[in-house]
């Protein structure tokens, strides 16, 4: 994931990001609330928020709210030193997915961070990564797929398909590729799957269907966008 921790406690924040560095997220580190928030905002691709209560500026439960307030949907992980019910109700209050009591065991953190994750890939308001091809846009979070203005609806199998050949806009994806990428692990199907599959993609995007050109004898590719 790519993190933004909000902590002025500099040994704390430079621990938890290498950690979290060497678990193969990608951190930025603010040690004020205004500078936090910023980041926030105007980076870029981050997706969660480890925010520490109290800091020198603006306290995090300020930082919590004013993003909610600016619309922003980014999972919010609160760290707390005091242990009491009014702070984690406030902390949940102001808008935070989830709290962490200081001082807590950083297996604890990984774990919750990996739980804001998969919550977020659910959440049905979020807002995911919009592939488009001509016509053709996918929208990865809300797994809508349209051709124009027109929605059309795909089986989890055709979108996966498609979701594949619009990541490789203009190369050729051979059937044992497309195999892998879109059908689940351990599944038995054969390479005449991915034909019929195909077929039937081709026929729900209708005009557009062409942009999924055949490769004789070798597999299929998404027209160049
Ligand atoms: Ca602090």
């Amino acid at each position: 994931m790519h993190l933004l921790i909000v902590e002025d406690d500099p040994k704390l924040g430079r621990l938890l990001k290498r950690l979290l560095e060497e678990d193969r997220h990608l951190v930025e580190l603010e040690t004020t609330g205004r500078g936090g928030l910023e980041t926030a905002l105007e980076a870029p691709g981050i997706e969660a928020l480890i925010l520490d209560v109290g800091l020198p500026d603006i306290s995090g439960l300020e930082v919590a709210t004013k993003l909610r307030e600016s619309g922003s949907s980014l999972a919010i992980l609160m760290l707390t030193a005091r242990d009491t019910v009014g702070d984690r109700v406030t902390g949940l209050d102001s808008g935070a997915d989830d709290y962490l009591v200081k001082p807590f065991a950083y297996e604890e953190l990984s774990a919750r961070l990996r739980a804001l994750s998969r919550r977020s890939v659910v959440a049905p308001t979020r807002v995911g990564t919009r592939l488009v091809n001509g016509p053709i846009a996918l929208d990865e979070g809300l797994r809508r797929v349209s051709v124009g203005t027109r929605t059309v609806e795909l089986s989890p199998r055709e979108f996966s398909l498609l979701e594949c050949l619009l990541r490789h806009p203009g190369q050729v994806m051979t059937r044992d590729q497309l195999l892998d990428l879109a059908w689940p692990y351990g599944v038995a199907v054969t390479l005449n799957a991915v034909d019929a599959y195909i077929h039937y993609l081709r026929d729900k995007l209708g005009e557009a269907g062409a942009r999924i050109e055949t490769v004789r004898g070798v597999g299929y590719r998404m027209a160049a966008p």
